[in-house]
């Protein structure tokens, strides 16, 4: 059964996508915790953490990085960055297809220093807005 990320790998649902490549695709949440909050999966289905053979946690940890220092360059306000992954029912997971959470942080973002992923700004948000994060951060992967 296809999960609402497979919806977004295949293209049947739109998404801001920021990167992809023959193994992973980046696309920014939709909740936007903070501005530039991107969302790392593999195109695999992977349930999570405990379903990753080694091939498919290469090709991700691979692009993390890069993905990183990519958002990062995109604000010079961004001064750190949560990377995280919630991985089953107990721990938050609400998607079931692996993803990881980049979520930048700026020194005036007033929250907490470890985050809440439950918080969700995208009433704040218009198409306009997202394309305009997602086309930052695809210009600085180039
Ligand atoms: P989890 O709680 O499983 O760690 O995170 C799931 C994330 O997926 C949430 O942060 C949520 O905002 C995001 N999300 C859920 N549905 C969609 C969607 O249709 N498009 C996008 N871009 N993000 C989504």
């Amino acid at each position: 059964m296809s999960d609402i990320f497979d919806k977004i790998i295949e293209g049947e649902i739109p998404s801001y996508k920021v990167y992809e490549d023959e193994n992973v695709l980046a696309f920014l949440d939709i909740s936007q915790v903070t501005p530039g909050h991107t969302l790392l999966v593999p195109k695999k289905h992977v349930t999570n953490i405990f379903d990753y053979d080694d091939e498919t946690a290469e090709k991700v940890l691979l692009v993390l990085p890069k993905l990183a220092r990519a958002i990062r360059s995109t604000n010079p306000k961004i001064t750190g960055m949560n990377i995280s992954s919630n991985n089953g029912v107990s721990a938050g997971q609400t998607v079931m297809h692996s993803h990881w959470h980049l979520i930048p942080r700026y020194d005036d973002d007033n929250l907490n220093e470890t985050l809440v992923l439950t918080i969700d700004h995208s009433d704040d948000y218009n198409q306009a807005r997202y394309e305009e994060i997602a086309a930052e951060i695809k210009k600085a992967l180039n």
